[in-house]
Formats: structure tokens, sequence, C-alpha cells
């Protein structure tokens, strides 16, 4: 493998719940984000199905696996993949688990309720895994030493109810921004402007057009004529959007892309499963 690559694959790209697409794909959120040879993950929705195969192919031929998970948030559809990631059970997979604090819960809070009773068979304590849980606070950064260079990540708190946080990831110095589920607001707008500048590629959430957004206030999602008015103010190259809305058919997703586009005067794609994209 090429030690300075830095790639993300998209896992899974649906916002809310699944759906049955098989164009773009019906998975809840996750990508896989490769540093050189580091892989982290960003969020566990029922995308990181997906990569059960290639953690447990690591394990075979290498006699362990290591991931990082970098979470936006503790909502279903970025959660609850987790106790279908095989991964956990294995006593040769180490996870280091990062993310913020939600109504006062930490990432590791939301992981125990995952295998509560009656919620799911397996109980906590029967995860063979090797789990570290770091907990950032707005603003923050994380390093992790790789032997193809540093991995640095600073994680900044978006407005969504119970809170979220983006990412923004530089490797060999080239930048990914995440930006999953986020709301307008007037003083974390600026902060989520600092994190979308000096990116060279940017994923992130419109869930909603303007007419949608007019009924679905509070929800916690972005709409286009706002995503639009933040990208003119930055000078990227390239958007993504991901976190699609489960009930917009494939060639919606497209049209609010080429609808981003038209009012940003940013190059905008959107993400599908299977999509590979370099930074
Ligand atoms: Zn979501
Ligand atoms: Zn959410």
């Amino acid at each position: 493998m090429n030690t300075n690559t830095f790639t993300v694959h998209v896992l899974g790209g649906r916002g809310s719940f699944n759906t049955d697409d098989k164009v773009i794909g019906g998975h809840t959120s996750c990508l896989a984000i490769y540093c050189g040879g580091y892989r982290l993950i960003l969020d566990s929705g029922s995308g990181i199905i997906s990569l059960n195969s290639e953690v447990l192919q690591e394990i075979k031929t290498h006699g362990s696996s290591e991931s990082t998970l970098l979470y936006s948030h503790a909502h279903d559809d970025h959660l609850n993949g987790i106790p279908s990631f095989k991964g956990v059970y294995n006593p040769n997979c180490r996870l280091n688990i990062v993310g913020g604090l939600h109504d006062n819960l930490s990432i590791e809070d939301m992981w125990r309720e995952l295998f509560k009773s009656p919620r799911f068979p397996v109980p906590y304590a029967f995860l063979g895994s090797k789990r570290n849980f770091v907990i950032l606070m707005d603003g923050a950064k994380h390093i992790i030493n790789t032997p193809n260079g540093d991995i640095e990540i600073e994680m900044r708190r978006m407005n969504h109810p119970g809170n979220s946080y983006g990412y923004k990831i530089t490797f060999n110095g080239r930048v990914l921004t995440v930006t999953p589920d986020h709301e307008p607001h007037p003083e974390l707008d600026k902060s989520l402007l600092q994190l979308w500048k000096g990116s060279d590629l940017l994923i992130t959430e419109v869930q909603y057009t303007d007419e949608e957004y007019l009924t679905r206030k509070g929800w916690g999602h972005d709409h286009l004529s706002h995503a639009a008015a933040m990208l003119r103010e930055t000078n990227l190259k390239r958007v993504f959007t991901f976190h699609h809305d489960p009930d917009h058919s494939p060639e919606q997703v497209r049209d609010m892309a080429i609808k981003l586009e038209e009012l940003s005067g940013v190059r905008c794609d959107f993400t599908y499963e299977g999509l590979w994209l370099t930074v």
C-alpha cells in the first residue's frame, strides 16, 4: 500500500433510517477513512457491517486489527451498527473510540446502552475487543501517531439535538473535513465555517431542500440555501453531500447536489455506497 494515501470509502450514506435503495445505498452513516495504512471509522451506522470481513481478515493475516472510531453523535443512525460489527467481540481487535459528550453522556455510556437487555442478548461485559474511550471537548485536537505520519483530528461542536460534532482530519498535508448532522445556528455556524475552511475535501450533510426545512426546523439538519451561503464564504474546491434523507430518491439526491453547486459556485457531488474518494 502507498503509505501516503489518504482515502475515504463510503459504507453508509443515508440519514435517519435505513432504506432499501440499491442505487446510492440504504445503509446509515459510516465512512472508512484510510490514512496510509491506518483506518479511522467515522460513525457506526449500519454501514459498519461492511467492514466485518476486512477486520476479520486482518486478524487472520496479521494476528490483530486496530481502528479509531470517531463519533459525530449518538443518534441511532450513527451508532446502532455496533452490535453487528464483529470486531467488538474479537479479543484481537483494538478499538480507540473518540467522541464528545451528548446530554452529558459519553459514547461509552451509549455503547453500554446498546448491549442492555432486553435491547440485545449479549451483555456489554462479554465484548472481547480491547476498547479505549477518549472524550474530547469542543475545539480539542487528538493526534494519532502512525508509522506513516501523524493524523491530526480537530473536533468542533455543531447545532443538533443532544449535540453533534464535526471533524477536520489532517494527514500528510492534506485535509478532510466531515460534518454530519447539524442545523443552522448564528454562533455555531462561525465555528463550522472555521472547520470547513482550508479543507481539500468536505463531506457534509444537506438533508433538506429549503421547502422541506420550513416544516422541519429543530430536527437538526441543514438545507440547501444555508449550506450554499456558508460555502460561498470558503474557497473550497470539492464538496460531497451525505446523510441523504431516506425519503429522497437517487434522482432527488443528485438534483440537490446540482442545486447546491449552482447556488454555491463550489463543485458538488453526492456520496453513494461503495464510493472511494481520494483526499
Ligand atoms: Zn443522523
Ligand atoms: Zn442526529
